[in-house]
């Protein structure tokens, strides 16, 4: 019987880099994909550099932009049928975090307090 037990010992290699842009000093996880730049910097990076959705479908012609409209209205609701769980905890999410906005107050269903 060995005395020892074989552990697995993995070297903890903490590597510091500093941000391309801004400087500030960064610990990246080994391999990610951090081009250089600190997560506020790589967050912008990534925003920036691919057109959104809206400017895409802002680019289409109006019956090209209908068909499209569709065929990813009928991929969401393959989604949701698949996934019901998650639209129903999606959508109480949004509730909750919507629910204290004055323009969404407006039109709540709610019966409101009027002042006597
Ligand atoms: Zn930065």
């Amino acid at each position: 019987m060995p005395i020892l037990k074989k552990t697995k010992f993995y070297k903890d290699i903490k590597i510091v880099k500093r941000c391309k842009k801004c400087g500030v000093p960064f610990r990246p996880a080994r391999y990610s994909y951090h081009l250089g730049l600190c997560i506020v910097c790589r967050r912008e990076f990534i925003k920036f550099s691919r057109p959104s959705w809206k400017e895409s479908v802002a680019k289409m012609t109006p019956e090209r932009r209908e068909e499209f409209m569709e065929k990813e209205y009928l991929r969401w609701q393959k989604w949701v049928n698949a996934h019901i769980d998650r639209r129903r905890y999606l959508a109480l999410k949004s509730y909750h975090q919507r629910k204290y906005i004055p323009s969404n107050r407006a039109r709540s269903h709610h019966k409101k307090k009027t002042a006597v």
